[in-house]
């Protein structure tokens, strides 16, 4: 599509766009003693509030207030099975049978779970790749899960850097680093979309390879849940987690979720740390010391999982179903961010360099390097004073995610004409 550079183009664009009523869905952020909004692009660090998470919220509540412990059972959506309801749901987020996911722990702690069950080291076998770049957590969970095993981090974990000068890393090398240490890579651990650059990870591609080598693939989904489409089962990836505080709007710190693909649920020599939340349903309650595993993703739960949480977690999704589900959401998010570089790069090229790649390889989220000025963390203070919520990321990039979900091709216009005057 030819896009311009007008306010009336943007407004015009949000009048086409079949998802604007979505924003009226969601609390939506003021500028400080005003009652204008905030343009807020940093959903891809805490989505917004839908507006049916408090009534869900509250449903819960009342249902303590006035069943206490029957809550569990006969009513509308007991706590008992409460992470059933979330299962069809968050599998469509990421092309999985409803049986391949579960939402429970938090992220990190299901890095570590997942690692317990899939990362199987031996002499010969035993490192893993991962990038020189990733999110701190994921780092230390590997490394640490390294040290457990008795492997020196040093030898054991194989980092993927980008070329020289560059930001993002290059699939070929991906693929040829994978080829190289065919023999020794007993996991690969990946993002979906890396999380400083905002690059679209090929996890196909990865897959096919890594599975060709007998090596174990998990990706860390945090940036591409609710934000990518995405085929974990027919792409036979291992496993998969995911929080869901980010595009999936599930409030700061929810429970996250997890994918574990099937060919894996049925395998007695997996070891797992086991809680009696993963005990098969029909026995749970016989409270025997025999651990029998659900046959099933949920068969990797520890405890009795957070209702509250859980309750905006269902919200969310419900939210998404509403908009028409992941495709339609990618659809205008594809156009939105691509509207964005449209702006920036007819306005501010000698300013800025867009570091996230073009197009396909790109979800929402864009990184701007500022590189014409000594001071970049300057400009970014002064786009949040005029009402933009974005983040800043040391040495001197600006991460921006338009979401399709709340935000209109109007803030995207504004978003730019700020910026350009703060620079
Ligand atoms: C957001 C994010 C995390 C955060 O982990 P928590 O366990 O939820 O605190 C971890 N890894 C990546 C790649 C992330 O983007």
């Amino acid at each position: 599509m030819q896009f311009e550079d007008s306010l009336a183009f943007a407004k015009n664009l949000d009048r086409q766009d079949s998802l604007a009523h979505m924003r009226e869905a969601f609390h939506i952020p003021q500028i400080k003693n005003s009652d204008q909004d905030e343009i807020y692009f940093c959903g891809n660090s805490l989505g917004l509030q839908p507006k049916l998470t408090s009534k869900y919220l509250s449903d819960e509540l009342t249902k303590w207030q006035t069943l206490g412990v029957k809550g569990h059972f006969d009513c509308k959506y007991p706590w008992m099975p409460y992470h059933e309801f979330l299962a069809e749901e968050s599998a469509n987020l990421v092309g999985a049978k409803p049986s391949e996911v579960v939402c429970m722990n938090s992220l990190t702690a299901n890095l570590h779970f997942l690692m317990v069950s899939f990362y199987r080291p031996t002499t010969k076998k035993f490192k893993v790749l991962i990038e020189d770049h990733a999110f701190p957590s994921d780092h230390y969970a590997v490394e640490s899960q390294v040290k457990f095993h008795d492997f020196d981090p040093d030898e054991a974990m194989v980092l993927l850097k980008p070329r020289d000068g560059e930001e993002c890393l290059h699939l070929e090398d991906i693929l040829n680093t994978i080829e190289k240490h065919a023999d020794e890579l007993a996991l690969i651990m990946l993002p979906g979309v890396q999380y400083y650059t905002g690059q679209v990870f090929d996890m196909k591609a990865i897959t096919t390879t890594a599975q060709k080598h007998n090596i174990t693939v998990g990706f860390d989904l945090a940036h591409a849940t609710g934000n990518i489409e995405m085929e974990l089962h027919k792409w036979g990836v291992d496993f998969a987690a995911w929080c869901t505080y980010k595009y999936l709007n599930s409030g700061p710190g929810s429970v996250a979720g997890c994918f574990i693909h099937e060919k894996h649920h049925n395998n007695p020599d997996l070891p797992r740390f086991s809680g009696w939340w993963g005990h098969d349903k029909a026995t749970r309650f016989k409270m025997e010391n025999q651990f029998i595993p659900i046959q099933s993703a949920e068969g990797w739960q520890l405890s009795n999982p957070p209702i509250l949480s859980l309750a905006a977690i269902r919200a969310s999704l419900d939210t998404i179903k509403q908009a028409g589900g992941i495709n339609t959401l990618r659809k205008k998010s594809k156009r939105l961010t691509a509207y964005v570089r449209f702006l920036l790069q007819k306005r501010l090229a000698n300013h800025i360099e867009i570091i996230t790649p073009d197009e396909e390889l790109s979800g929402s989220q864009l990184s701007i390097c500022i590189a014409s000025v000594k001071d970049g963390k300057q400009v970014f203070d002064a786009i949040e004073a005029a009402g933009v919520t974005c983040d800043w990321r040391e040495p001197n990039v600006i991460r921006v995610a338009p979401v399709p979900l709340y935000n209109s091709f109007s803030d995207c216009f504004h978003f730019v004409d700020i910026l350009e005057a703060s620079l």
